[in-house]
Parts: structure tokens; sequence; C-alpha cells
């Protein structure tokens, strides 16, 4: 008979050591646990303007149809991405959130033996679908907590199969140029597979616009992820997509499950996309809540790493995780990076206003507590 225990012996050696991505904190997690009242969550990047009217109407829409199966080529979506983009709609995958286009991407071109490059700071889920797969990871240093460009094609090797960038990046909020971007997937050898990850490009300031789609034409092993969970704040529903060339999206919609997208997600993407009026309304709540946050770090003597993102990292100058624990404790939830190699700074979400100056609040607060936290300890040695 085999032991429990033994279980875990015949799993793939990737996924033995295997340690789960740790999201934010839920709002109701925290209720259950302090029974505060007011709760103000800043940890996931979501848009706290909530979701679209248009979206909201068009689920409202389809919900009486929810006993059939959703349409598993989501036909609608990509005819409106398509023409967004003016791309071929052959040139979409659709995945349940983009995440789940990372993880295609793995379980297409990776197996033990092979490379997958990225930053250290870089998105957490490139380490687990690396590993989950039996891949090696190959971590390049940060530059000014930014991707090292020069310092990633240098590490190309026959064994590389994928790269990812983050473009901007989580959790650092730091930004490639344009034209850093499309040097560096020229100067890649086309047996690599380059997956550029803009969960964030809406919100990039419109002095440098993003054209990455362009360079699709010049470079069939290039894959763009973007997502509805951000800018458009479809978070809950899980809908993202790559875009690509035909060949790639070919490749990953034969690993991909038949129904990976649900009818709500499909149907509310679609409305979002047509909805520029939030989407403007978010970026402009973005870009004065950035201003908020940061005039309040300086106001407290902090420093941040400059963000293109929908969130900003403060420098505390000491452990995050006791400040985060104390955030809590005043009803506010923020996200340490610790995990992320950053065991000094805090990931703080843009929220409307209200949020950021309760937030802010709490912040001071706690760092007070802190300083006479030190004073004592100093005192008393
Ligand atoms: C949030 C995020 C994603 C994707 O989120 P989905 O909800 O799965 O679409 C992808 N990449 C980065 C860097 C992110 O921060």
């Amino acid at each position: 008979m085999t032991s429990a225990n033994n279980i875990y012996s015949l799993a793939l050696t990737g996924v033995q050591q295997l340690v789960p991505y740790k999201p934010g904190k839920p709002i109701e997690e925290l209720q259950r646990e302090l029974g505060l009242s007011k709760i103000v969550k800043l940890a996931s990047n979501e848009n706290p303007l909530g979701p679209g009217k248009k979206a909201l109407a068009a689920i409202q829409l389809v919900l009486s149809e929810l006993a059939l199966y959703p349409d598993g080529s989501g036909f609608d979506l990509k005819q409106a991405l398509a023409k967004k983009y003016s791309l071929d709609a052959g040139q979409i995958t659709l995945g349940n959130g983009s995440n789940e286009i990372l993880e295609l991407v793995a379980r297409a071109f990776l197996r033990p033996g092979l490379d997958v490059i990225f930053s250290q700071h870089a998105f957490a889920v490139y380490p687990l679908v690396t590993q989950a797969v039996g891949a090696s990871a190959v971590v390049v240093p940060a530059v000014n907590y930014g991707h090292d460009l020069a310092g990633m094609l240098a590490s190309v090797t026959k064994n590389t199969r994928v790269i990812f960038i983050a473009n901007p990046n989580n959790p650092t909020g730091t930004l490639l140029s344009q034209a850093d971007v499309e040097a560096f997937i020229a100067a890649l050898p086309d047996t690599v597979v380059c997956v550029l990850d803009e969960a964030y490009f809406e919100f990039v300031s419109r002095t440098e616009p993003v054209d990455s789609i362009s360079w699709l034409k010049k470079y069939p092993n290039l894959i763009i992820t973007r997502t509805f969970s951000k800018a458009y704040g479809l978070a809950g529903l899980r809908a993202g997509y790559s875009l690509s060339s035909p060949e790639i999206a070919d490749i990953l919609n034969r690993v991909r499950q038949p129904f990976n997208n649900n009818t709500l997600a499909l149907v509310a993407a679609e409305a979002a996309l047509g909805d520029e009026e939030h989407l403007n309304q978010t970026i402009s709540v973005n870009a004065q809540g950035m201003q908020q946050l940061t005039a309040g770090f300086k106001t407290l003597g902090l420093e941040w790493i400059p963000s293109a993102g929908n969130f900003v990292s403060v420098d505390l100058r000491q452990p995050g995780q006791p400040i985060y624990e104390a955030l809590l404790r005043k009803g506010v939830i923020v996200r340490p990076v610790g995990n992320y190699e950053l065991p000094n700074h805090l990931r703080i979400s843009i929220g409307t206003q209200a949020e950021n100056e309760f937030f802010l609040q709490a912040l001071a607060d706690v760092l007070e507590l802190a300083a006479a936290n030190i004073e004592t300890t100093a005192g008393a040695v």
C-alpha cells in the first residue's frame, strides 16, 4: 500500500518543489480574521472603479444562457480584438486570464533540459510555469530594478527556448523603451520564443505609444500577452489573450482546453473593448492616484520605484513584512514583495482618491509606531 506521503514522490520533480503563487489577501479573509468593518484592498492591481457599465450590461443579457457551453472558439471576442488591432483572428489565442497563456506557452514549448530566461524581480508566474513542466529557469540580475536586456541576451544559449519580458514589469513597474525591446527581439535566434507580457500596457503614458503589435509581421517567434483583468476591471471573470504569428496561435490553441473562457468572460470582455469612456476614466484616476501616492511618500521621506503601471513599490528602508501586518490591523491590504527579492518594499495598487488617502494615513501611523518601537528598543539596550 502507498502511504499518503509517498504520493508526493510520484509527482514530477519540478512539481514536488513547487511553491504555489501567493495572491493578495482577500477582503473577506481579513474581515473574518479581524472583524474590521472598513477594509481597503490595494494588493492585486485591480481596477478601483470596478467593471464598466457596458461589460455589466452584457453579462446581464446572457445569464439565462448559462446552461449552454460557451463558444469554444471565442469567435465574437476574437473578431472584436482582430478589428481593434487590425490583425487576423487567427493570430489571437484566448486565455482564462493571460496567466493561462503563460501556462500554454510552457506546455507547448518547454520540457526538462530546456531553459527559460527572465529577469530578477519579474512576475512570479514565470518561475512557476517553468518549474511545473520541469524546464530550468535562468534568472538574470536586474539593473535599477528593471530588465537588463543586454544581460538577458548574453544568457541565451542553444538550450534557451522561451524568454519572458514584462513591460511594464510587475511588481517594480519598470518600463523598457519600445526601441530597446524591439532591438532585443530582433537579436534573438529564431529558436527562442519571446513572450512580451503587456498586462499593464494601457497605463503606459501616451508620450511613448506601445507599438509592439506592428512587430508581429517581422518576428514569428513573438507572443504578446494582454489582459482584461487590470485596466478593464474584469479580474474576477478571467479573460486574457495573446497576439502572435498564426503558427504560434495554432500551437497554443492545440493545448488549450476547448472551453477555457466562460460565457460571461467572453461577452464582458467584448463589451469592455468598446467602452472607451471607462478605460479613459480608469487611466485618468490611475494617473491622479499615482501623483497622490508618490506625493504622500515624499512627505513621509520615502523613495519609490518609478512605475508605469497601476501600482507602485515603495522602499521602507526596513523589513516590509511587519509593516504589511501592521497595515492589515488598520484595515489596509497591500502586497509584501519579499518573495520578489524586495524585502524592504511594499507594492501598493493605485486606488480611488479616498482609498489612497486612507492608506497614506495608515502608513504614516504605522511608520510612526515603527520608529517609536525602534527608539524604545534602542533605549532598552
Ligand atoms: C496581473 C498580471 C498578469 C495577468 O493576469 P490575468 O488576470 O491572468 O490576465 C500577467 N502578467 C503580469 C505581469 C501581471 O501582473
